[in-house]
């Protein structure tokens, strides 16, 4: 199997399972992998990723120009921006889930820093996460509030829409963003408990041992 057809299959099959748990509903979210020659594949715009057909993921030209499969995305921009502005990137996910959604909403949180530091592998897959404003959809602001980051950041929340994490290829984007979603249902189950953070010390320790996302 050719490495585009392939991972055609894995955004299939990882959609679908993403869909299926209710992480993202009706035609919302996007997936998007960058291939070893600098083509993308992407999610077709209108489509659900609970029932895509890997024949119809567009397959796009280094300047994203279609080469087969349906048209991609209206939110290629976000997914342009990561793949531009952070070196290792491979993969793009973003979905409309509800925790990150309602995490995204809260007034209290830190736009630099707006996951607090609850579980160990949210600070290992995601490092800090940063709350960006509202947007249009489609609105190509949105990519270039991401350009203006300059690849800093791993996850980014798009406020009262949703979550956009990137990582070095399908299955670490993926496991990234499940990692969000999980953290943001701690953070904003726990809300009104002062629930216990992970301590400075803790932070260290944990990036000393595993590192910081790549
Ligand atoms: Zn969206």
């Amino acid at each position: 199997m050719s490495e585009i057809a392939k991972l055609r299959e894995e955004i299939c099959v990882i959609s679908k399972s993403l869909y299926d748990r209710g992480l993202t509903g009706g035609s919302s979210g996007n997936i998007s992998a960058r291939a070893s020659d600098g083509t993308i594949v992407m999610t077709p715009t209108g489509s659900s990723l609970g029932f895509l057909d890997p024949a119809r993921i567009s397959h796009l030209s280094q300047d994203l120009k279609l080469i087969s499969g349906d048209a991609p995305t209206k939110e290629i921009p976000l997914h342009t921006a990561f793949y531009d502005t952070r070196a290792g990137t491979g993969a793009v996910v973003h979905l409309h889930s509800t925790y990150s959604v309602a995490l995204s909403m809260l007034p209290q949180v830190d736009p630099d820093d707006a996951l607090p530091p609850l579980t160990p592998y949210a600070i290992m897959r995601l490092g800090k996460v940063k709350l960006l404003p509202f947007f249009l959809p489609g609105d190509p602001e949105m990519g270039e509030a991401v350009r203006a980051l300059k690849g800093k950041y791993t996850a980014v929340l798009l406020a009262n829409h949703g979550p956009v994490v990137a990582g070095p290829d399908l299955w670490a984007a993926t496991n990234a963003m499940e990692e969000l979603e999980e953290t943001a249902k701690l953070a904003v189950l726990t809300q009104a408990m002062s629930p216990k953070h992970l301590t400075k010390a803790q932070i260290s320790a944990l990036i000393t041992r595993f590192g910081a996302p790549k």
